[in-house]
């Protein structure tokens, strides 16, 4: 079991200007899942490549249980990496698949049966071991690819968006499986993914990575409902940024910015899409609106009112009114929702 330490690593590639990582630091707790989350292009997989060693950082360290392995090989760092396609062996069998690692390590073959039966065990896929990867679904794939990372007992396992090539319910039956095993197991895990939703799923803790920098590092449930920067609340899906006294705003007009809020302004609240409020009739809480849009989506409405000069997006959940398009509507930011985001 493993406590993972990344401290200030940075890095540049030799023919891009900027660097990927800037002062990159994240520490693991043992046994922890972390999902690393954020837009493609902002140094997710580089982190993993220096983590495995593919790539070496300019500067920093990167330590597992107080130990640097910078100077460690890549085969023997105890750090296993699963993509989003499985890479199986198209000519082994899913037995052999999975035991190739201890094979390799000249594990005895009466101990690489037991483990890989313990594997198959565990992954839910007793009774197909001597079946080739050709003739397994996408989801089976993926879950003979993590039995095979998992066999070894690493010491970190890491996932590079495992499950994006996967269909809505293969994907869901991977994501509790996954959770489980590592559970289970005691793994101590770093999940990259661009996706908030399987990040929240997934993850003891959430970091967003945003220029090379974690700009957020919590519990999926507080970044969410309470992200502490304009960053990291526009990337958890806040849109409706206000300004000024929060008591104040929900009265008078003229002191509510939207989507931008200008950060020369002291204080700026946020509010969730889901907890603003639009209807017919108007209270003392509430300012005028014209609907833009409103789509049905299902389980809740989506709305885009104009307000003012500005646009916000509000979600309320079913039974919920439909309004059409110019509909004149009051729009609603319950004062209990609202929460302060620092500028930057
Ligand atoms: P993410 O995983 O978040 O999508 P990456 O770590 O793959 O991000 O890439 C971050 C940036 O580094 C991108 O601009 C990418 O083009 C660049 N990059 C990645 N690998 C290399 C490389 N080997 N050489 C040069 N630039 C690279």
């Amino acid at each position: 079991m493993t406590t993972v330490n990344i401290i200030s690593l940075n890095k540049t590639y030799p023919n891009k200007p900027m660097p990927v990582l800037k002062d990159f630091s994240l520490s693991i707790r043992d046994g922890e899942m972390v999902a690393l989350l954020g837009p493609s292009g902002m140094g997710k997989s580089t982190l993993l490549k220096l983590i495995t060693g593919i790539e070496r950082p300019d500067s920093g360290d990167i330590q597992f249980d107080g130990s640097s392995i910078l100077n460690i090989d890549p085969n023997k760092r105890g750090a296993v990496l699963m993509f989003q396609k499985s890479y199986l062996f198209p000519f082994l069998t899913v037995e052999e698949n999975i035991g190739f690692g201890l094979k390799v390590q000249r594990t005895s073959s009466q101990t690489i049966r037991t483990e890989v039966k313990r594997m198959l065990d565990l992954i839910g896929l007793l009774g197909i071991e001597r079946r080739k990867p050709g003739r397994l679904s996408g989801g089976e794939q993926q879950r003979v690819a993590l039995a095979r990372a998992l066999v070894t007992n690493p010491k970190l396992l890491l996932l590079d968006e495992p499950l994006s090539s996967l269909d809505t319910e293969a994907r869901m039956n991977l994501q509790e499986a996954i959770r489980t095993i590592q559970r289970e197991l005691g793994v101590t895990t770093i999940f990259v993914t661009h996706d908030l939703g399987e990040a929240m799923a997934m993850s003891d803790r959430m970091a967003l990575l945003l220029n090379g920098e974690v700009v957020a590092l919590d519990k999926p449930e507080n970044l969410f409902h309470r992200p502490r920067s304009l960053a990291a609340a526009r990337f958890m899906g806040v849109s409706t940024f206000l300004s000024g006294n929060p008591l104040k705003v929900q009265d008078e007009a003229g002191g509510f910015v939207s989507r931008i809020a200008n950060p020369t302004y002291e204080k700026i609240f946020a509010i969730r899409p889901e907890h603003i409020r639009v209807q017919k009739d108007g209270c003392g809480q509430s300012l005028p609106g014209v609907v833009s849009d409103c789509v049905f989506r299902g389980e809740y409405v989506e709305y885009l009112v104009a307000v003012g000069e500005t646009s916000v997006r509000a979600r309320m959940s079913m039974p919920a009114p439909m309004f059409p398009h110019g509909a004149q509507v009051f729009v609603k930011f319950p004062k209990e929702y609202l929460f302060e985001v620092i500028g930057n």
